[in-house]
């Protein structure tokens, strides 16, 4: 069992916000383009996914709110479920779409639970901010949680979800709060500076759970090797004392230097490694099993196809070199669509992505960043019987 699923289908595109909405599907159609120009995707058979069904979606959402969803295209607005405002507008077959996408993120969690793959990519996924009764932050149903409740029905007992995005995992967190089966992490922009307000160090889980929220909020501005930095000194050790038996990852490109919705400054060099170190942690802690998914990410013509294509060639293990070329397809594709689109000319920004781990040094102590790896780890490390201020864990 070594083989690497991919889901798609052209049908995920009907997830269509409309007008200026910056969720425009076309980033996902670029990236499936440049991918496939690549040969990334060459002889790899795209798994077609179904939309999840009412019992599916149930795990998460009201039955309420399913409803609501439903009647949205017909009353124009709900707006007590957070349907019909600027970030979540009603859209025709809004069920539907959005139905398809949690089914498309299901497909690939069975596609891992029954072992015909051990990783799985789905960049239409990682709507992560939808909540049990309400839309919010461009998502309308959360297929990152339908998903891992599936996965604990279904064989899993410790799941491991990270976030990368720019944003809080707030909808995942909110649905995994008091489950200790489920151990979330987001590293995001700081609250204080970033909708939705929330993922400050203190939230850690309840009921039981304390320990398994986990939030590493970042300031403005923050680059690859500090953001590389913060996650290499909190996620590996917690995840060689959970042992989990799949990783979850909400791979969303928002955090780059150029998106027009956020202020962290990575590059597709730091997404690119931040990938790389996603697919060595599920090989040491999770027996290689890996679910990838997209989310956020608005730069659509510079970043985001740049971006998940080295996500979808991670997965595969058919890593694409930094420097090489955008294909003369892809990038003549562009000039026609978006005559005046100013392209990169590789598959790079040409960033520094080297490091220093925490405890190689012990000045910083007054850098934002160090402050934030130090606030986690004493809100968390002691809960799983860790020592904060030890660098070994
Ligand atoms: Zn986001």
């Amino acid at each position: 069992m070594s083989a690497s699923a991919v889901v798609w289908d052209a049908a995920l595109l009907g997830y269509d916000l409309g007008g200026e909405h910056p969720f425009n599907p076309v980033r996902l159609e670029l990236t499936i383009r440049l991918a496939t120009e690549l040969g990334v995707l060459r002889d790899v058979p795209l798994l077609v996914p179904e939309p999840a069904s009412g019992e599916e979606l149930y795990r998460i959402h009201t039955t309420e709110y399913l409803e609501a969803v439903k009647r949205a295209p017909m009353t124009g607005a709900e707006l007590a479920h957070g349907l019909g405002t600027e970030d979540n507008p009603v859209f025709e077959k809004m069920h539907e779409s959005s139905a398809l996408v949690v089914g498309s993120t299901l497909l690939a969690a069975r596609t891992i639970a029954e072992g015909e793959a051990r990783r799985a990519v789905n960049i239409a996924g990682g709507l992560h901010h939808a909540m049990s009764d309400h839309a919010a932050g461009f998502c309308v149903y959360n297929d990152c949680a339908v998903a891992i409740s599936w996965l604990l029905d279904n064989g899993f007992d410790r799941v491991a979800y990270l976030d990368t995005d720019v944003h809080h995992g707030d909808g995942v967190q909110s649905a995994f709060y008091d489950d200790p089966r489920v151990l979330t992490v987001s590293l995001h922009q700081h609250p204080l500076t970033l909708w939705p307000g929330t993922g400050y160090s203190g939230e850690v889980g309840a009921g039981g759970a304390e320990g398994s929220s986990v939030n590493i909020p970042l300031p403005p501005n923050t680059r690859d090797p500090a953001w590389l930095r913060a996650f290499h000194a909190v996620v590996p050790s917690l995840l060689a004392e959970f042992q989990p038996q799949i990783l979850v990852t909400q791979c969303g490109v928002d955090s780059h230097e150029e998106d027009p919705l956020a202020d962290l400054s990575l590059s597709v060099d730091g997404h690119r490694a931040i990938y790389r170190t996603m697919r060595e942690l599920a090989d040491t802690y999770a027996d290689g099993r890996w679910l990838a998914v997209g989310g956020g990410g608005y730069q659509l013509i510079r970043v985001v196809p740049r971006s998940w294509t080295h996500l979808i060639a991670t997965v595969l293990n058919r890593d694409v070199p930094p420097e090489t070329p955008l294909p003369p397809g892809w990038v003549d594709a562009i000039r026609s669509a978006a005559p005046s689109a100013r392209l990169p000319a590789a598959m790079t920004d040409g960033a520094d992505t080297g490091f220093r781990h925490w405890g190689d040094d012990v000045d910083g102590v007054d850098d934002p960043v160090d402050v934030a790896i130090r606030d986690t780890r004493r809100a968390i490390f002691p809960l799983h019987g860790l020592d904060p201020d030890d660098p070994r864990d």
